[in-house]
């Protein structure tokens, strides 16, 4: 999608702080860190948001979680760590075009705000 900020950066049409690519996601660092390790996994195809997902993404939705789960053990995040869709304005998304939160590198709190 020509005007999505996401899209963007998966076409290198915009720089971001890249940690893993593979032809189908990409994982960059989160420009306003939330946490020592704040990366953005995201699909390399326009998706909106989780809502939007169908039976046929569900192969692209565990690979997103399983680049969180390489980038967390590669990070050293051995006491955990928080993966995470916001979705809808409800959800605390501003970015349309689907993205996993993989928060790190501190002791996070709950429940979120
Ligand atoms: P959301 O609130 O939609 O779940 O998360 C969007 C995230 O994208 C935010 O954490 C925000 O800091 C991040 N973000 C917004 N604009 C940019 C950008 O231009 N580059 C990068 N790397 N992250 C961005
Ligand atoms: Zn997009």
């Amino acid at each position: 999608m020509s005007d999505c900020l996401f899209c963007k950066i998966s076409a290198g049409t915009i720089p971001a702080k890249i940690v893993a690519e593979t032809p189908t996601a990409l994982a960059f660092r989160d420009i306003s860190p939330q946490a020592p390790t704040h990366v953005l996994v995201i699909p390399r195809k326009h998706i909106v948001s989780l809502h939007e997902c169908s039976a046929d993404d569900a192969p692209l939705i565990g690979e997103l979680h399983l680049i969180a789960q390489r980038i967390a053990k590669e990070e050293g995040l051995t006491s955990g760590y928080r993966t995470l869709f916001n979705t809808g304005r409800d959800g605390g998304q501003t970015v349309f075009h689907l993205h996993l939160h993989l928060l790190g590198g501190r002791s996070l709190t709950w429940p979120p705000g």
